[in-house]
């Protein structure tokens, strides 16, 4: 059965009220109700009457005492117009007060805006009343006019019946106006309740059997409406607490300001909360009297340069009013800071839902997806607003808002900057690299997302777009990215929760790319397809935001409690930055010749990659469908030809030096291995490391991705890095000669991803230059240390000192003499979480209680001088300024961000392949053996096949990894990483071993690297991370990503 209620508003000239209603039928009780919704206008006569100089109680006088037949009567019941009922009206009023009337201002006063405002209370009401089911209706004793229609100020749509005097041509108190309403409710009288102020109009509803409240103020009469009604009338303020300590203000004197603002007179005692919403300019929650107000202030303190506009804010909203863009309706701005200490204005409060976390929970998938395109299309509208004609010329530049807002968000970030973020940093220096060519320029919200928006409690209609505080002129793509930021942030990500880890198909959310598409749809424009650039740039200005919030929070002027969690959360939205930075590329990547389609070439082109494909399955595009194929970066070259000329020339001029000055002097190099001085480096090494230095082939390993603007390296792609590492892996010796050798090419790009400036003073430069050599210290023998969260060697607080105790082994090149720095990998906290427990530490080799037990060797070989050491830490003191990133960082800095160091010993390892298959070559064509050349023997024809097969399908697999890492980012190729961990070393292995056989003994000897070869690729079978790693890490992305 249909539920029922009613509301009726009588509306008798000078006031309105609200009555009949009643609850379900079936279930008993009352249905019908009716309320005062209008503000009295009583207050407003008597003010009227003094200005024009007449008796106080002339026009209520007037209005009721000629009864039945006044004009007033026969005006509101429709009988006559309005000039007639002024012209009648006047004569009146002048016969009472002995002077005469300005009727027609009386006439203004009647229909204006003030007197036929409806109570915000009451309008709570009326929608609670809804929400059970009951109905409403309004009985309105109202007048035509001078046009002819009826003077109707409500929203009809509020009332399920509106009754008319004016209309029907009777009016209150006639019962006839009760019954008709009644009918058209379908209820009994019983059913019903009705509110009015007037004695008269309750007395009829009371003589029908209808239920009255009378209406004196509307707070209480309300009240008794939820006693009969049994449920609640108020909406409840969502988001609004106790004014925190540090944001009181002075409520007596915005008391005073409001009643002169709002011409209020007697009031109770002005309530003041504030929304836990608004991190940047304090927003707060004010009733006073039957006004519901939301104030925004700046905050207190010193501020920002240009930060925290709200004289902008009141701007903008106030002219979007009238544009179609639903915004708050702002009543006024007040400069005086003399009021409550800072610049503030005021709105209306506009009672609706926000929806504060951003995957919906509890909402049906299709009203989800009706939500978001409802934010969509609001932002569309925002978009299309025509800021000229809105008077909007001057709120912002016209043009280059991107580099603006780059330089803008930079100097905030370095105004509010606490310590070194390596991303920011990154950031900082590719943004105005890569900046789009063309932007539009439109209004820009500047903050647009979910939670700042208001909507309808049941419908999915946006009511306000709130938080204009960084609105302006510019580039619309910067608010669609922007709102698509919770996309990618984690479900558990503190204050910002988003939904990157949710199945968004289940949830009905449309993806980023189905976001970005609708959009472009809606505003007629074509697909965007540098939008990994605007998102990298969102996230930047996010990181540089939350940075300003944090340091507020230090200095205790952030609004919000958890201001002070927005440290560390600037570092992770930097890094997201970052990733999509990388996935934009890097301009390098656009320089690169055009693929040759439908010809064989050297190189074949690949679409960008993502891992952060919404449906949690591994695409190789993370281009939307529709976009256009050229904006495709990167390519995968397979070939050195296929290289660019630059990156071309460099492996040719390293083979170059490979051939002349390497390879020739390995056998010499060898014998200083074995010999008495092996623990002192090779005088013949420093001298190729200054001819390869003079060659330019220096620093080569240095990704692009890490050193971006090419301050440190040569800035190769891990691509181009590639091939050149692969040349310099045919020879065990080669690396150190380019500066390229492990440890130190790790250590070197943890130094300029993490380190501070004084740390790369200190040592990054001295490594960069050869000088200096570096050993990374993790491995532990009393633990399992292929599990890092294993490691137990302590670093303790003392002093002022990092104090680190710990017996470590299998140290790469911690016995060289040059040796000045070993990256140490510690437990700061064990009681922390897993991850959180280890920081890494950079320990001079020279601080007193380090202590070489012994060198470890490798199938007998001893890799002097910079070996593999057995070693203790012994209540080593360390400053504390040589933490790297801070504590409880550790894990996050050797397992997540050194990518690149890691796939090195795989590029080298398809180099000694190569170099093994050549000797097996060359040598199985002139040993001769049962009187023909081992070449024809089949077993060994299989044996080449099988390596040539073997190494190809590797170095594949190598490339593919790093060119994902240059497209798509370190984490978005950690499957691929993880592959190429588990092929590269076992390949070398098989390949290197068939070589040693076909060299017969031979091959065991040092008189060929074959044993070295196969020695190291072994060993890098645990030193890169155990094989069984690689495989639980590849199986387990396999699994979930192509369940
Ligand atoms: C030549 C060389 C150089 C090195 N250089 C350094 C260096 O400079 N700095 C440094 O700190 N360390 C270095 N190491 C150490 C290397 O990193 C470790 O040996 C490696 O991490 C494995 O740790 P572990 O030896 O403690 O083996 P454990 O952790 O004890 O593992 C032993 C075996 O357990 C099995 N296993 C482990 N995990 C799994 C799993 N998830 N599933 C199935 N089986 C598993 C594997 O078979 C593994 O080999 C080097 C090692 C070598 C050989």
């Amino acid at each position: 059965m249909r539920a029922h209620a009613c509301v009726t508003i009588g509306w008798c000239g000078a006031e309105v009220s609200l009555h009949p209603s009643r609850r379900r039928r079936g279930r008993g009780g009352r249905t019908s109700l009716g309320f005062r919704a209008l503000a009295p206008p009583s207050v407003r006569l008597s003010e009227w009457e003094l200005q024009n100089h007449m008796p106080s109680g002339t026009i209520l006088k007037a209005l009721i005492e000629a009864g039945e037949n006044g004009p007033w009567m026969r005006f509101i019941r429709g009988e006559i117009t309005t000039e007639e009922f002024l012209k009648e009206f006047g004569r009146l009023c002048s016969e009472i007060s002995k002077t005469s009337v300005p009727v027609d201002s009386f006439f203004s006063l009647l229909t204006s805006e003030r007197v036929a405002k409806q109570f915000p209370v009451m309008t709570e009401a009326i929608t609670q009343i809804r929400a059970k089911g009951l109905q409403t209706a309004v009985l309105s004793n109202n007048f035509c006019l001078p046009s002819g229609k009826s003077f109707f100020p409500l929203d009809r749509k509020q009332f399920d019946v509106v009754v008319e005097s004016c209309l029907e041509g009777i009016c209150k108190p006639d019962p006839r106006i009760y019954k008709l309403c009644l009918e058209q409710l379908g209820l009994q009288p019983s059913e019903s309740i009705f509110l009015d102020d007037l004695g008269p109009n309750l007395k009829t509803a009371a003589s029908l059997g209808i239920h009255t409240i009378k209406v004196n103020d509307p707070e209480t009469a309300v009240k008794e409406l939820e006693s009969i009604l049994g449920f609640t009338l108020r909406v409840g303020i969502p988001n609004i607490r106790p004014v925190r300590k540090t944001m009181e203000i002075a409520k007596d004197s915005l008391e005073k300001y409001l009643k002169d603002l709002l011409g209020i007179q007697t009031t109770g005692p002005l309530e003041l909360l504030q929304f836990d919403h608004g991190q940047s300019n304090p927003t707060y929650y004010i009733r006073l009297a039957n006004h519901q107000l939301v104030l925004r202030k700046k905050p207190p303190g010193t501020l920002l340069p240009s930060a925290h506009a709200v004289e902008r804010e009141f701007r903008i909203m106030k002219a979007l009013a009238n544009t179609g863009v639903p915004v708050p309706n702002v009543l006024d701005l007040c400069e005086d800071t003399s009021v409550i200490g800072t610049p503030f204005y005021l709105m209306e409060y506009c009672p609706g839902l926000i929806y504060k976390d951003p995957s919906l929970p509890g909402i049906e998938p299709s009203r989800r997806q009706a939500i978001y395109t409802a934010m969509n299309r609001v932002l569309c509208k925002i978009h299309s607003v025509d800021f000229k004609a809105a008077g909007l010329e001057d709120y912002g530049k016209q043009g280059d808002y991107i580099p603006r807002q780059v330089q803008t968000w930079t100097k905030q970030y370095r105004a509010s900057e606490t310590s070194i973020i390596p991303a920011m940093e990154r950031l900082i220096e590719w943004l105005p690299l890569h900046l789009p060519s063309q932007q539009r320029t439109t209004v820009v919200h500047g903050d647009f997302r979910l939670d700042n928006l208001l909507f309808h409690p049941e419908k999915t209609e946006v009511l306000a777009v709130l938080d204009w505080e960084l609105s302006t002129l510019g580039d619309p793509l910067a608010d669609v990215a922007y709102s698509c930021l919770f996309h990618y942030l984690p479900s558990s990500f503190p204050m910002l929760r988003g939904f990157g880890d949710c199945d968004l198909t289940h949830l009905g959310i449309p993806t980023a790319e189905e976001y970005f598409r609708m959009y472009c749809l809606h505003m007629g424009i074509p697909p965007i397809e540098n939008w990994n650039f605007y998102m990298a740039f969102s996230f930047f200005r996010m990181a540089a935001i939350l940075q300003g919030v944090y340091k507020r929070s230090l200095t205790g002027q952030a609004s919000s409690a958890t201001a002070e969690q927005s440290g560390n959360l600037t570092e992770l939205m930097s890094n997201l930055a970052w990733d999509f930075a990388v996935k934009e590329g890097f301009r390098v990547f656009k320089k690169m010749p055009a693929p040759k389609l439908l010809t064989r070439s050297y190189h074949t082109w690949a679409s960008p990659q993502s891992l952060l494909s919404p449906t949690g399955t591994r695409s190789y595009s993370s281009i939307p469908e529709g976009f256009p194929a050229q904006a495709s970066k990167g390519a995968l070259v397979i070939s050195p030809e296929g290289l660019s000329p630059p990156a071309r020339e460099l492996y040719h001029r390293l083979r170059r030096f490979m051939e002349q000055r390497v390879y020739p002097v390995e056998q010499e190099l060898q014998r200083h291995q074995a010999s008495g001085d092996r623990w002192s480096p090779s005088p013949l090494i420093e001298d190729l490391k200054e001819k390869a230095k003079a060659e330019g082939l220096w620093n080569l390993f240095l990704p692009l991705e890490s050193d971006p603007e090419r301050k440190y390296g040569a800035g190769l792609t891990n691509m181009e890095y590639a091939h050149l590492c692969e040349l310099m892996g045919t020879s065990l010796h080669a690396p150190e000669i380019f500066n390229c050798s492990a440890p130190d090419t790790g250590n070197m790009e943890l130094l300029v991803r993490y380190g501070t400036e004084e740390q790369k003073a200190r040592w990054l430069l001295p490594l960069l230059e050869g000088k200096a050599r570096s050993c990374f210290a993790m491995t532990e023998p009393q633990v399992a240390s292929s599990d890092a969260t294993n490691i137990e060697a302590s670093i303790r607080e003392e002093d002022g000192f990092y104090v680190i105790n710990g017996h470590k082994w299998w140290i790469t090149g911690i016995l060289d003499p040059r040796c000045q720095l070993c990256v140490f990998m510690g437990k700061t906290d064990p009681h922390a979480p897993r991850h959180r427990q280890q920081s890494v530490l950079l320990v001079p080799m020279d601080t007193p209680g380090i202590k070489i037990i012994r060198p470890l060797t490798v199938y007998g070989l001893e890799d002097a001088p910079g070996g593999h050491g057995e070693v203790r830490f012994e209540h080593v003191r360390v400053p504390k300024e040589n933490m790297v990133l801070g504590p409880g960082r550790g894990f996050e800095i050797a397992q997540g961000r050194l990518g690149p160091g890691r796939i090195h010993h795989c590029m080298r390892l398809i180099g000694s392949s190569e170099r093994a298959l050549a000797l097996l070559k060359a040598r199985v064509r002139s040993r001769v053996a049962f009187g023909k050349p081992l070449v024809e023997q089949g077993t060994v024809l299989a044996d080449i096949a099988q390596s040539r097969v073997e190494i190809e399908q590797a170095r594949l697999l190598v490339l593919r990894a790093a060119h994902l890492m240059d497209v798509a980012g370190n984490k978005a190729a950690a499957l691929d990483i993880a592959m190429i961990k588990m092929v590269a070393p076992t390949m070398a292995c098989r390949v290197v071993d068939r070589a040693i056989q076909a060299f017969g003994a031979a091959g065991l000897s040092s008189d060929y690297p074959l044993a070295q070869f196969f020695a190291w690729a072994r060993a890098l079978r645990f030193a890169d991370g155990p094989d069984e790693v690689h495989r639980a890490t590849v199986a387990k992305m396999e699994l979930k990503h192509r369940a």
